[in-house]
């Protein structure tokens, strides 16, 4: 029922666990973090040339790869939150379940096969059942409609594997033009610190911090880091990358649009 997402150069753990609290007042039955496996980036390690200073380098993702993924039924308080100081990206989720009744597995986020794909999803998605059985072999943990939306993704992000592979922004715009229903749904891969999300019939917002962004189903998840908000509309798409810059974009919408910044409505 509840949507968080951080990617900056902050500990995404505690700004995300904060999240949660913030939007227990919805109402929940369960809910779960998602981090990408994170490695700061110390001066060398990824400069190309030479000429990059420690200062200058973006906190990067771990070489080992992987998401650190916790999730409970019950209370936010029941969630041991990982203690990932590097992970710099992360989304979380307060759920009000739908379909499969509140247990640990049907938590979000929600994973792949691989577990490099997390996602949190609010909302319903109608044609669940027929997409699943397109999924053929995909093996499936949790009685969710959400699940489907972590293996469609994996399976564009690996259809289409080599020069021409799509990024996650252009596997999320590809897989929701598939879902019948209303989401807000939010995804990281474990190679990225970034997170794409889109939203059709469920509430999302974009806020702007100083070289980080914010994501939520409701200000009130992030408003002690942010003022400055970017509400989207249903068919956005939105890209939130490492250093806090944010693309929305538009349904059928070639050209990337950059995001005018706008104060808080009160
Ligand atoms: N339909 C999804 C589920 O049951 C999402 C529910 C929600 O919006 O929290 O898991």
């Amino acid at each position: 029922c509840g949507i968080i997402g951080y990617v900056g150069d902050e500990a995404a753990a505690p700004i995300v666990y904060q999240g949660l609290e913030n939007l227990e007042y919805r109402g929940y039955d369960s809910a779960g973090i998602a981090l990408v496996n994170g490695a700061r980036a110390t001066g060398g390690s990824r400069a190309t040339g030479g000429s990059r200073t420690t200062g200058d380098v973006a906190p990067d993702v771990a070489a080992d790869g992987g998401l650190t993924v916790a999730k409970r039924s019950g209370e936010v308080s029941n969630l041991t939150v990982p203690d990932a100081p590097d992970a710099t990206c992360g989304i979380g989720h307060t759920r009000w379940s739908t379909h499969g009744p509140p247990t640990d597995a049907n938590a979000h986020p929600h994973v792949d096969c691989a577990e490099s794909i997390a996602v949190v999803h609010n909302g319903i998605i109608e044609n669940h059942e027929t997409l699943k059985a397109e999924l053929g072999d995909h093996e499936f943990t949790s009685q969710t409609d959400t699940e489907v939306v972590p293996h469609l993704l994996e399976t564009e992000l690996s259809e289409t594997a080599g020069e021409d592979a799509p990024d996650l922004r252009t596997a999320v715009e590809r897989v929701v033009d598939r879902l019948e229903g209303s989401y807000a749904v939010c995804a990281i891969h474990a190679d990225e610190n970034r997170i794409v999300a889109a939203r059709d019939g469920s509430p999302l917002v974009v806020g702007h911090g100083e070289d980080a962004a914010f994501l939520a189903s409701d200000v009130t998840a992030f408003l002690e880091h942010t003022r400055e908000v970017t509400y989207l509309e249903d068919g956005d798409v939105v890209d939130l990358s490492a250093d806090g810059d944010v693309e929305v974009f538009a349904p059928s919408d070639d050209a990337a649009e950059s995001l005018p910044r706008r104060p808080v409505d009160r």
